[in-house]
């Protein structure tokens, strides 16, 4: 294998660190002057690990395998070597008409969003990782914002009371939000559809707010489902009344393919102290806070509101590091110890992420179900 990993063109993270080159199977590694450098890897960390630095020009060329983060500029696509193996995230639940484009070039395209939730997968999982640092950093960037403390203070000057967070969607990046929120003195509430979430948000010392009738759905494949509108009258309701007595609000809550549900309103910003904060982290597929806008930090009456989906490009070192300890775990699955590429299409771990191959698309988007009881 002639593995190539390429600078990010806008993001600060790098697809592999040097320090996992060693476990890979056996390969020759080429890598873009400077990939690492905004994530706190040199060149000559690279270099020490056996990797050869090079030109973008030539990495596209010559490699048999690429790896990155965000998906090649279709111009680029046509420099590749039939049969090249090109693993990225291409979220063709959200983008179908990539599709389109990657089935014109001869290579295999893995999306690496298409991971199977299987056990087997978790360590190959860079949505998993990336929405841990995205729920941590949620925390750092809202504790920043408010122009109070986090924990309760008793102080000669006076007593402070705890900041109240609530987090609505404990998923990984909820659950990674309520454990920093806690470890920062907070008092925390937490709301998520899943049933299951309740368990693990107690656990994390928070309270689960639960509003009954929500509809599960464990052929979604561990992703939650749209709910009725009956259960989401209730649902707005109790919100409402946690979101006005909170001090930050953070929401995580997606629906795979769809727009994110809209669980903040206007009007329920217009009744938060000023002062408050929102962080939305499905501010990319809509918002959960109908204020929000993506990539912006803006404010209303008073509140701030930071509409962002990758808060996890904050934190590149970080980042970087799981993210390819992902990578690194699933070339393990795709490449045998000779680095001879394995397109066993019984592997789930295969079948799932390899969207596009030798022109063919394999990619089958899912039957959407209506959402009634
Ligand atoms: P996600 O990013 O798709 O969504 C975030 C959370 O928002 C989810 O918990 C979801 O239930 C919740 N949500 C959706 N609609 C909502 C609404 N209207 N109101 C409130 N909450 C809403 O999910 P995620 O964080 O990737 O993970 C969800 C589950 O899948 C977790 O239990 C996680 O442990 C599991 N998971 C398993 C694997 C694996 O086994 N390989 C990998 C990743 C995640």
């Amino acid at each position: 294998m002639l593995l190539g990993i390429l600078k990010e063109p806008a993001d600060k993270r790098v697809v592999l660190p040097p320090g996992l080159l060693p476990a890979l199977p056996s390969a020759t590694v080429l890598v873009e002057e400077n990939a690492g450098l905004q994530a706190s890897f040199s060149d000559a960390e690279y270099q020490e690990k056996g990797a050869q630095i090079t030109s973008r020009q030539e990495i596209l060329t010559k490699a048999s395998c690429l790896v990155s983060i965000h998906p090649l500029p279709e111009a680029e696509l046509a420099q590749l070597a039939a049969g090249t193996a090109v693993i990225s995230l291409y979220k063709p639940f959200a983008r179908p008409e990539t599709l389109d484009q990657l089935k014109h070039y001869p290579c295999h395209f893995f999306s690496l969003d298409m991971m199977p939730r299987i056990t087997i997968a978790q360590d190959k999982d860079v949505l998993s990782s990336m929405a841990s640092v995205a729920g941590y950093r949620a925390v750092l960037e809202a504790a920043m914002l408010l122009p109070r403390y986090m924990p309760m203070l008793t102080t000669a000057a006076g007593s402070i009371p705890p900041a109240k967070v609530l987090i609505l969607g404990a998923g990984v990046a909820g659950l990674q939000a309520i454990a920093t929120a806690r470890r920062l003195g907070a008092v925390v509430e937490a709301f998520d559809t899943r049933l299951a979430a309740r368990e693990e948000v107690q656990s994390l010392g928070a309270r689960f707010v639960e509003v009954e009738g929500a509809r599960d759905d464990k052929a979604a494949g561990g992703y939650a489902v749209e709910q009725t509108e009956e259960y989401k009258e209730r649902q707005r309701a109790l919100i409402a009344e946690k979101v006005e007595k909170s001090d930050i609000v953070i929401t995580t809550a997606q629906l795979r393919g769809k727009p994110a549900p809209q669980l903040i309103s206007r009007e329920m910003v217009e009744r938060m102290k000023p002062g408050s904060v929102i962080i939305d982290l499905a501010a990319s597929t809509g918002g959960n806070c109908a204020l929000s806008e993506n990539q912006q930090l803006t404010e209303h009456q008073g509140v701030y509101i930071l509409g962002n989906s990758e808060l996890e490009a904050r934190m590149p070192q970080h980042a970087s590091q799981l993210f390819g300890k992902n990578v690194a775990n699933y070339l393990k699955v795709l490449y045998d110890k000779e680095g001879q590429l394995q397109l066993d299409m019984e592997n789930p771990l295969i079948k799932g992420p390899l969207i596009v191959s030798e022109g063919k698309v394999l990619y089958a988007a899912p039957v959407p179900k209506p959402a009634t009881t």
